[in-house]
């Protein structure tokens, strides 16, 4: 039997793992095996991969420093807006760590001690409440196997299967589909872009350098005609002097934006939710490590002092997170909605002079 059961080998399922370890008898699942030559080649997760200032701000809490293997060229000083309605672009000044995203994982797992029970390759089926533990069903290649633990923790991201089946019926973010394709890319452009164009939808569309490639991506609202709209992107940006080679690889994925405080869940009755399963996530810039890190550390520094109520105290520690979300949603409709972004933009307001050769 195990203390503590994470569903979820992402940033927030390791991170936990990593800071629970030694305290808690810790068994981490995941339908992935990142830990192998294997996993090495198999898809990576559907993502930017943009460690945005408020994550790095989380590794440097963790006391934490990002091996150079992570990082892909180049990295991004500088982001182009563009507002297609309004034919107004701008240029502000970020700083974006640009990673490949399986190699992060990949390193935020080699940090999980050993004495966590791995089960990589495993997926969570359906699990089981008894009186004092939880019964988990995992299957392998058709292989199904059996685990028990008396806490559960959800990490499980986006699609979560134990959020759905834990709070079915309870309010759940709205969840967007994200489109990626890497296409081939001639010349490496040093910025990332987000574009605006409600013809495509009410939330965010990218481009992302990655090295002689380049992200084309955007979250759409589902059931609107997604690959029509992500066509529409295409051709909206080679209108703004984009050009794009060989399409070499297209994925998909479903990305949460929570709207409303009720959509945030933290858990209930042995169970606890951490990073995107619980919606954490920014609903203005997408961006979720830095939530995933976060609602995990505060899940790490409660179940650390006692596993007595610890639904409670978690849901109490991370009031202040989740008030975050609700300013991050004011923000949101001034990025999205095209009246008042139109007024910021305009202005120019903080908006750099770039000098291009
Ligand atoms: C297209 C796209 C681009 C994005 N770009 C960025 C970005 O640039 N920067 C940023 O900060 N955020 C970005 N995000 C958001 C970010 O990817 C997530 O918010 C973040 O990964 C959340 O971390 P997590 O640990 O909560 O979940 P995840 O990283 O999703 O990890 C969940 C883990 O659970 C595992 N799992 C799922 N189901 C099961 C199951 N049934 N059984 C066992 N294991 C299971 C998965 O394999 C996965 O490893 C992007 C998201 C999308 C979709």
């Amino acid at each position: 039997m195990y203390d503590v059961a994470i569903v979820g080998a992402g940033p927030a399922g390791s991170t936990l793992a990593r800071l629970i370890a030694g305290r808690y008898k810790v068994l981490l699942v995941d339908k992935k095996d990142l830990s192998t030559k294997a996993g090495e080649s198999s898809p990576g997760k559907c993502c930017g991969g943009l460690l945005a200032p408020d994550a790095q701000a989380m590794l440097s809490k963790m006391a934490l420093g990002l091996p150079k293997s992570v990082l892909v060229d180049p990295q991004l000083f500088v982001v182009r807006a563009i507002d297609v309605s309004r034919q107004i672009e701008r240029y502000y000044q970020r700083f974006y760590i640009n990673m490949d995203r399986q190699r992060f994982d990949r390193w935020l797992l080699s940090l999980v001690p050993t004495d966590v029970e791995l089960r990589l390759g495993w997926r969570f089926k359906s699990y089981q409440r008894d009186k004092d533990h939880f019964t988990l069903r995992l299957i392998k290649d058709g292989q199904a196997t059996e685990e028990s633990a008396k806490i559960l923790v959800v990490a499980d991201g986006a699609s979560s299967r134990v959020r759905k089946l834990a709070l079915s019926g309870r309010p759940f973010p709205r969840a967007y589909v994200a489109i990626q394709q890497w296409v081939e890319a001639d010349h490496q452009l040093p910025y990332f872009s987000t574009v605006f164009d409600p013809e495509i939808t009410d939330y965010c569309c990218w481009t992302i350098p990655k090295e002689e490639r380049l992200i084309i991506g955007a979250a759409l609202q589902p059931r609107h005609q997604v690959t029509d709209k992500f066509e529409l992107l295409k051709t909206r940006l080679k209108d703004y002097g984009f050009q794009f080679g060989k399409v070499v690889h297209r994925e998909s994925a479903f990305i949460l934006r929570p709207t409303r405080p009720q959509q945030i869940s933290t858990g209930t009755d042995g169970i606890a939710l951490i990073g995107e399963a619980g919606g954490f996530i920014s609903p203005s810039s997408a961006e979720g490590f830095s939530y995933a890190f976060k609602s995990a550390i505060i899940l790490a520094d409660v179940l650390r002092e006692t596993p007595d109520d610890f639904e409670s105290r978690f849901r109490r520690k991370t009031r202040k997170l989740r008030a975050n979300l609700l300013i991050k949603n004011l923000k949101s409709r001034f990025i999205y909605d095209p009246w008042l972004r139109n007024i910021v933009m305009k202005t120019g307001l903080q908006s750099l002079q770039v000098h291009k050769s």
